[in-house]
């Protein structure tokens, strides 16, 4: 349910020109548009599978295509070029009409000039340059959010930027089918983890709805000792485990049960992100930390103290970095380290750090939990890969959403974490944590995140255009 397939998505690529030209020129708009193509579709930037359609001449034709792009379940985008002049009253119908993302690729057919023999027939085949600005009038006259990207198709700049759109295109095509099981309400008090739901579906498309604990339990209390004791021996051999006394085992046993019932319900309502609770674990004997690190490395989003908007961005963020490395992790600002010059923060959650961010091998251990009052939880330990990664949030501001993000720069901790019980990351905000914790906490960014080695501002930014929704970026 959680994995993370693209070949079940395509994205149509539409040329725009005219009559003007005759058929000739038009026959080669074709053949530099289907060259294109496959370009784009041999570049390993771009995970998603580029469809030609026929080159569009009128009114009637672009509506036909975007009616099309618009009624294919499997088309998550389209990709527009304006190969020569197409003049753009005749895009307005059909682009009003459009309601899947758009990327404007501003290209070329030929790389260079032909200095020496380019002559009119050569320039009225090869106008994108002003064919283009044509079609960015009408689509910024009718308000069209979209990605521009310039340059020669075969640049891997170039593909690169139409592969990171292509990868928030699917992620906001699993938003609108999304799910999230919010297990328990969500901690009480707590402001920024409340939000509109009606709001959110209204924006993003997710639903998310309550279930009880007991919900999920008859799916735990269905897992056999057998098929614990299994998954059991899968963790001995994928983690280091210090400690495999009594005490422990107990613990790792209630732990997988925990794991297989969870990822029983979530298959059973068809959910690819959910929320849990410390103030809510009636039945349960410990606070799922393990299952919900485990599920996450799948692809599952996971909000922790029913924080269901964060559950569903990191579901969104899974997509966008499915085969990446670096991985993708819920995330909390947890404490800073304030000597002059070499400021940074520790984040960690109670138990909940995706393993897809481990540097190395982590840990399987158990230790008590000072809140929640529940037998003492295992969980996996581990400190992150040093490198660059981003910070992001999205938080309901009322009458809008508003999405932060915060570049940053992992770091190895100073010193051993020997007495540290949870897995854990330290980066330095940019541009340094003076600025950046304050504008963060300026803009009203909340103190879950999603934590994404794997990803950079501009993912953020073609899904904030995707969604229709604000951006502070810091950097
Ligand atoms: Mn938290």
């Amino acid at each position: 349910m959680a994995k993370i397939d693209f070949s079940k998505y395509t994205i149509r690529f539409i040329t725009g020109s005219q009559h003007l030209y005759g058929p000739e020129t038009l026959k080669q708009v074709a053949d530099n548009a289907k060259k294109v193509v496959k370009a784009l579709n041999a570049s390993k930037e771009i995970p998603i599978k580029i469809e030609w359609v026929p080159t569009v001449k009128l009114n009637e034709e672009v509506v036909a295509a975007i009616q099309e792009a618009n009624a294919d379940p499997k088309c998550i985008g389209v990709i527009c070029w304006m190969h020569t002049f197409s003049p753009a009253k005749m895009w307005i119908n059909g682009l009003k009409i459009l309601n899947k993302p758009m990327l404007h690729l501003n290209t070329q057919g030929n790389r260079d000039i032909p200095w020496t023999t380019i002559d009119m027939d050569f320039m009225n085949l090869n106008q994108a340059a002003h064919g283009d600005r044509e079609f960015g009038f009408i689509c910024t006259r009718l308000g069209l959010n979209r990605k521009v990207v310039n340059g020669y198709y075969a640049d891997p700049v170039v593909q690169h930027e139409i592969g990171v759109w292509a990868r928030v295109a699917a992620a906001w095509a699993d938003s609108q089918t999304m799910k999230v099981a919010r297990i328990g309400d969500n901690m009480r008090e707590v402001a920024v983890t409340e939000g509109n739901k009606v709001s959110a579906q209204i924006q993003f498309g997710y639903s998310c709805n309550g279930y009880a604990v007991p919900d999920v339990l008859k799916f735990i209390d269905a897992v056999t000792d057998k098929e614990a004791e299994k998954l059991v021996k899968k963790y001995f051999d994928l983690y280091t485990v210090p400690k495999k006394g009594a005490a422990e085992k107990k613990s790792f046993l209630a732990a997988a049960k925990q794991e297989i019932g969870l990822r029983a319900f979530l298959e059973d309502g068809g959910f690819t992100a959910f929320t849990t609770t410390f103030e809510n674990l009636y039945g349960l004997d410990q606070l799922p930390g393990l299952a919900c690190q485990r599920l996450m490395e799948e692809g599952y989003g996971f909000g922790a103290e029913g924080d269901w908007k964060t559950a569903a961005f990191l579901r969104t963020a899974k997509v966008m970095a499915a085969g990446l490395p670096g991985g993708v992790s819920f995330m909390e600002d947890y404490t800073y380290h304030f000597e002059k010059g070499r400021e940074r923060v520790l984040g960690a959650h109670m138990l909940e750090v995706c393993p897809s961010i481990a540097a190395g091998k982590p840990s399987l251990e158990v230790h008590p939990l000072g809140i929640g009052g529940k037998a003492d939880p295992a969980r996996l330990v581990f400190t992150t890969k040093p490198g660059p990664a981003i910070n992001a949030t999205v938080i309901d501001l009322g009458d809008h959403f508003r999405l932060i993000v915060n570049e940053l720069e992992i770091v190895k901790p100073d010193k051993k974490l020997a007495k540290l019980p949870v897995a854990s990351t330290v980066w330095i905000p940019k541009p340094n944590l003076h600025e950046g914790a304050r504008r963060w906490i300026e803009a009203g960014g909340a103190h879950h995140s999603v934590n994404a080695p794997s990803l950079t501002t501009e993912y953020m930014e073609d899904f904030a255009r995707m969604a229709g929704i604000e951006i502070v970026e810091i950097k």
